[in-house]
């Protein structure tokens, strides 16, 4: 098969970028190993029909600051299907009870630090650096801390502050955070269906050689394609990998971003067999899992949700105590069960170097990266990423 451009991974990024090329006119292939088109940005359907109940595995918000994303979604027509989320809180599990966030503060001390705000710019700072002077070091150490650490799932001191949490220009007819009616997977679809665009699902991306000044992708499933333009929408060490043949420089820099496996357990119960308040997660500090994204915000009338993202290397049998212990229901009220792996970067200050380096790497060649470990890992910086890169796809 013959593309201007094929696109080699289908979460948000790869996804956006067809969705990009081919409103410029641009014969777009995307190539997705997983039976499933979204990635990271994935609702897991638990159960169909009548009772149909979808959990979000990864991705679980998007803002009225994602301005890039909302213009997708409206070409999409996906906008009238935009839902609020529940106020219902965050809150920390800390000896066997939930409290709120506010409650673990010790506000004499965030009180003291919050002046900071105004003169401390993010620029070059950890999160650690940064917040602690926000917030105070003890209430980083004792509560914050956790909260970030739980937004990657992973330790999230040595981030680059700036990477973490960015303020944008926001969309005010849009609801400040929303969801969807189906999930946040349901826009993934709609980007996969919409015109011009040709997805291929089950096809592991396994070997890529350039050609006529251009590239052939070649898939575990046996598929071939040729194209003037690849692009690159996996993770970094998977992208890094297949470029090694070819590119290898540009594969020993992607290599240099460290990933983090994130490995989560989704699970549905019926509502009258558990008594957890509602909650839209619950974080525990230095447990086994970094936070249990709840469907809470999205009410069902039959069943809750749970998605429960562990720290890697975790044996099932712990897993499932853990998630029985602090949903306080036994293993048989386990309506339905949903296990997914996903890759997210390590992201470390001087990261924009990293950045810089690659760009200019990436000048001149028929080759675009597109993916969470640019402008950060936000849906938002995945798509603006994909946005600049569509710029520079090559006609065949
Ligand atoms: C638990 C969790 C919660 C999050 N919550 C939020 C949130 O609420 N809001 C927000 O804005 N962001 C959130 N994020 C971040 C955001 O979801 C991700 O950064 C984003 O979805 C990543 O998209 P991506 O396309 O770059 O990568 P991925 O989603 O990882 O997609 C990469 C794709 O490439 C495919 N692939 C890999 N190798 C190959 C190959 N050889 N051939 C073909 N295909 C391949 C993979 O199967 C995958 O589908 C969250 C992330 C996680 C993990």
């Amino acid at each position: 098969m013959k593309s201007d451009v094929v696109i080699v991974g289908g979460g948000i990024s790869g996804l956006s970028l067809a969705f990009y090329a081919a409103r410029a006119g641009y014969k777009t292939t995307l190539l997705e190993k997983n039976e499933r088109v979204g990635g990271s940005f994935n609702s897991h359907q638990c159960s169909t029909g009548k009772d149909a109940f979808w959990l979000e595995m990864g991705a679980h918000t998007c803002y009225n600051s994602y301005q890039n994303l909302l213009d997708i979604i409206e070409a999409c027509s996906m906008k009238e299907d935009i839902i609020p989320r529940a106020k219902v809180p965050f809150v920390l599990l800390r000896d066997k009870e939930l409290k709120s966030v506010f409650s673990s503060l010790n506000i004499v001390e965030a009180l003291r630090s919050i002046p900071n705000m105004f003169s401390l710019k993010k620029d070059g700072l950890s999160v650690r650096e940064y917040y602690s002077k926000i917030v105070g070091e003890n209430n980083y150490n004792n509560t914050l801390s956790h909260f970030f650490n739980a937004v990657p799932s992973q330790p999230t001191d040595d981030f680059p502050a700036d990477m973490m949490f960015k303020s944008r220009p926001k969309r005010k007819e849009v609801l400040k955070n929303y969801t969807f009616t189906n999930g946040l997977g349901s826009v993934a679809k709609a980007i996969a269906r919409s015109k011009g665009i040709n997805v291929f699902t089950g096809q592991e991306v396994t070997g890529i050689e350039k050609a006529d000044g251009g590239y052939v992708i070649k898939t575990e499933a046996g598929m071939t394609c040729t194209a003037s333009t690849l692009a690159l929408a996996a993770p970094p060490q998977e992208s890094s990998r297949l470029l090694q043949s070819i590119e290898a420089d540009i594969a020993r820099h992607l290599g240099m971003i460290g990933s983090a496996f994130v490995d989560s357990v989704g699970v549905m119960v019926r509502k009258e067999d558990i008594a957890l308040k509602p909650v839209a997660a619950i974080i525990s500090p230095d447990d086994i899992f970094f936070s249990a994204v709840s469907r809470d915000t999205v009410p069902h009338e039959q069943y809750r949700g749970f998605a429960f993202h562990f720290r890697p290397g975790e044996n099932e049998e712990s897993k499932i105590r853990r998630i029985t212990e602090v949903l306080g229901v036994g293993m048989d009220k386990i309506a339905h069960r949903h296990d997914v792996i996903n890759t997210v970067p390590s992201l470390r200050v001087g990261h924009r170097d990293w950045l810089e380096k690659i760009d200019s790497m990436l000048k001149g060649r028929n080759l675009l990266l597109t993916g969470n470990y640019f402008g950060g890992m936000a849906i938002e910086d995945c798509v603006s990423r994909s946005l600049s890169e569509c710029g520079r796809i090559r006609k065949a």
